[in-house]
């Protein structure tokens, strides 16, 4: 296990260095050591996990089940996963080659990168972390985790936890904030996964670029969801296929599924209370419909959370003062407190804001310009929905976006006109658990991607390996040289 404060250069020096030689020693190459390792993460999540529901609640105010639907039940599906493919991940691919050089053959060999180094933020403080070091470990480096300072408890129970079940000399935990990340940023490493901010990221960025190192960041923005109405004839359509037995509302008549209601919310205060890179920040909505719309939210959220901000339940906390008065404070601008439709109460003393509406703030508020983090939803309304486009396009590139829609022509729009991370139709947040789609960000909201295959190929290098016979030669390769040789 490894602590560092701010003065522990020699802590960090010397960890480096044992990493190093544990490269150096190809013990990590060994497929059963990898395998070894994804079980020993196995191990720790099941034989701790009422004490990581624990932690999670304390310092994040997470229910059970959103700790084991976001955080526990993530990491073991991707450990699942890996386990189950990493024979075929590691194994070399055919590469083609040009008739020219026959006979010979081709291979793309995929090799780990050295001694990587994996940044954590805090809002999933196990799924940020073991996430990425399920691919580093399949990919066969050698790791220090450097977990957010945010969540001290989280942080230190994993440094102090996962070097009893994992390889010590392959994989440390690292603790501890600015301080300690500058100095591991001084290190040379054979490669940086960052998931944070933007202003951090290019801190990471600038470090890393003194030694060449490759650099995946994971980062967030504003992930805008798109709300389209569902023509009527849909609502019976979309009721054989989810089996969902409708009740009569007032949306009825605009054709609004409840599902599509509930998928919004989950993507809204769902994950850690609106602190996820990839929640819904803002909500696009056709003015016709932008009431109907707002009065099945308010339903439903205070069926799924109540509505007395003392006793809410369900909903995560802020994860500090510093985040709280962030928010509170995109609340109390004067421009943006009298387009409260919803919400607004605040627990100080618990760091617990209320599910929040907000309806057409100004868009030159902050709350409209920087990431809310947080669970305040405004409500854009449109003239016309297929302006949605436009608006996102007037954004730095987002994580997600999310449309609910059932118009193929405007899928096909938002598809080909918009740039993002991901685009998903008619749910929130279901990409990230996906194994086979990449999960990464463009343009201001990070580059590089992870997950499944994409996280092994994260943590790789693929070797071109060609392999040629000393028969045949092609002569007009080499000189002399002549116009013959130049027509040839
Ligand atoms: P952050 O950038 O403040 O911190 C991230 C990490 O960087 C922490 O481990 C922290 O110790 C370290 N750090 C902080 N300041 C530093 C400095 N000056 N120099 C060096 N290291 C420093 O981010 P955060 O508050 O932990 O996380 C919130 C951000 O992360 C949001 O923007 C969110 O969208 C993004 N995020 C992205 C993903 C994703 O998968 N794309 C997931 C979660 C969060």
């Amino acid at each position: 296990m490894a602590m560092a404060d701010a003065d522990d250069h020699g802590m960090i020096k010397r960890s480096v260095e044992e990493l190093r030689q544990t490269f150096k020693s190809y013990k990590t190459r060994s497929i059963d050591w990898r395998k070894a390792q994804l079980r020993s993460i196995l191990r720790f999540l099941s034989e701790n996990e009422d004490t990581l529901f624990q932690l999670l609640e304390s310092e994040l105010g997470k229910h059970p089940v959103e700790s084991y639907r976001d955080e526990i039940g993530v990491v073991k599906k991707s450990v699942d996963h890996a386990l189950s493919c990493i024979d075929q991940w590691v194994s070399p691919k055919k590469g083609r080659l040009p008739l020219l050089f026959f006979p010979a053959s081709g291979k793309v060999l995929p090799e780990p990168l050295g001694v990587v180094l994996i940044i954590g933020s805090w809002n999933f403080p196990l799924t940020v972390t073991l996430d990425p070091l399920i691919g580093a470990i399949s990919a066969g480096n050698t790791v220090v985790l450097k977990p957010s300072e945010l969540v001290p408890k989280c942080s230190s129970f994993l440094a102090k936890m996962l070097p009893v079940y994992l390889d010590s000399k392959a994989i440390k935990v690292i603790e501890g904030g600015r301080e300690v990340t500058t100095q591991l940023l001084e290190y040379k490493w054979d490669k940086i996964f960052f998931t944070g901010s933007r202003n951090v990221a290019k801190i990471v960025l600038s470090a890393a670029a003194k030694h060449l190192t490759p650099v995946t960041l994971e980062l967030g923005g504003k992930c805008p969801a798109i709300f389209d109405s569902l023509p009527n004839s849909d609502m019976k359509h979309l009721e054989s296929h989810i089996g969902y037995n409708w009740t009569i509302s007032p949306l009825r008549i605009y054709g609004v599924p409840k599902v599509a209601i509930k998928r919004i919310i989950g993507g809204k205060w769902g994950p850690c209370s609106g602190q996820a890179c990839i929640g819904i920040d803002y909500l696009l909505v056709e003015q016709k419909f932008a009431s109907s719309l707002i009065e099945q939210l308010k339903k439903t959220i205070k069926r799924f959370y109540g509505d007395d901000v003392r006793n809410l339940k369900n909903l995560a906390k802020i994860v500090n003062r510093t985040h709280f008065d962030r928010l509170r404070n995109l609340l109390e601008d004067p421009a943006v407190a009298n387009c409260i439709v919803y919400g607004g109460s605040i627990d100080e003393a618990n760091l617990i804001i209320e599910p929040t509406i907000l309806l057409d703030p100004p868009l030159d508020a902050e709350i409209m310009n920087e990431e809310i983090f947080g669970p305040l939803l405004p409500i854009i309304t449109l003239d016309n929905i297929k302006e949605s486009i436009e608006f996102i396009n007037s954004k730095p590139k987002p994580l997600a976006v999310y449309a609910f829609t059932k118009n193929e022509n405007f899928k096909k729009q938002i598809l080909a006109e918009t740039s993002s991370g991901s685009v998903t139709f008619n749910d929130t947040m279901v990409q990230f658990v996906c194994d086979d789609l990449p999960f990464g960000g463009v343009g201001q909201s990070g580059f590089g991607r992870y997950h499944g295959k994409y996280s092994f190929d994260t943590f790789s290098h693929e070797k071109a390996v060609l392999e040629r016979s000393f028969y045949f030669e092609l002569e007009p390769r080499h000189p002399p040289w002549n116009n013959f040789k130049l027509e040839f």
